[in-house]
């Protein structure tokens, strides 16, 4: 997606462990016109794919999935990142490694919020190892749910999580393919 590129080459910032920030349009200061285009090339990409639900992980996904829901006009729901170990038995829950963060973590969903039956599209800012969607991925076969595909606004193409998931059957739609970045020198190369 070029709006989307051009604003990455003008605003992104490559740091050393391979992290890209865009904290000043995705995720801490948020660009709704932009993200309000993101949500229809998802749309576009997916209309054909009987969408009745948008699954997210908290919380920097919540933003654009939000956005991409409108346009399917169903519900977004967000993975929450549990805060004890004591989890009921009215969730679905998966364990995720952080790619950021470098910790283990549990996701959870409420069972009445993810059903047999929904065609579930996965939707998040970022996509790298492939941690975050795998996960979310678990929380739908857990329900029953099927997954229609998997939309990142920024799939890192040089960490595997994205092939691997294709590699399983999984479609996966990155609009912003980052093809190599340097954090030493602070460059990037988009697809
Ligand atoms: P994965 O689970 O695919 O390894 O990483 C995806 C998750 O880690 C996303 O939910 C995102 O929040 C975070 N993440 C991965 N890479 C980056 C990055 O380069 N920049 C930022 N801001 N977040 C990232």
């Amino acid at each position: 997606m070029e709006l989307l590129k051009e604003r990455i080459y003008k605003d992104g910032k490559v740091f050393p462990g391979d992290v890209l920030k865009v904290d000043s349009f995705l995720n801490h200061q948020i660009d709704a016109e932009l993200l309000g285009k993101m949500g229809e090339e998802i749309y576009d990409l997916f209309k054909d794919c009987s969408v009745n639900k948008i699954l997210t992980i908290e919380a920097s996904g919540i933003a654009l999935a939000c956005f991409a829901a409108r346009e399917f006009s169903c519900p977004c729901v967000f993975a929450k990142k549990a805060k004890t170990s004591n989890i009921s038995d009215s969730v679905y829950t998966t364990g995720v490694h952080s790619y950021t963060h470098g910790v283990d973590y549990n996701i959870v969903v409420s069972k009445e919020f993810l059903n047999e039956g929904d065609n579930v599209l996965i939707v998040d800012d970022f996509l790298a190892n492939g941690a975050a969607m795998n996960g979310l991925i678990s929380l739908c076969e857990q329900a029953g749910a099927r997954v229609v595909g998997c939309a990142a606004a920024i799939e890192k193409v040089f960490q595997n999580g994205g092939n691997s998931l294709r590699e399983k059957g999984y479609r996966v739609e990155g609009l912003a393919k980052v093809l190599e970045m340097d954090g030493e020198a602070g460059t990037i190369v988009l697809e």
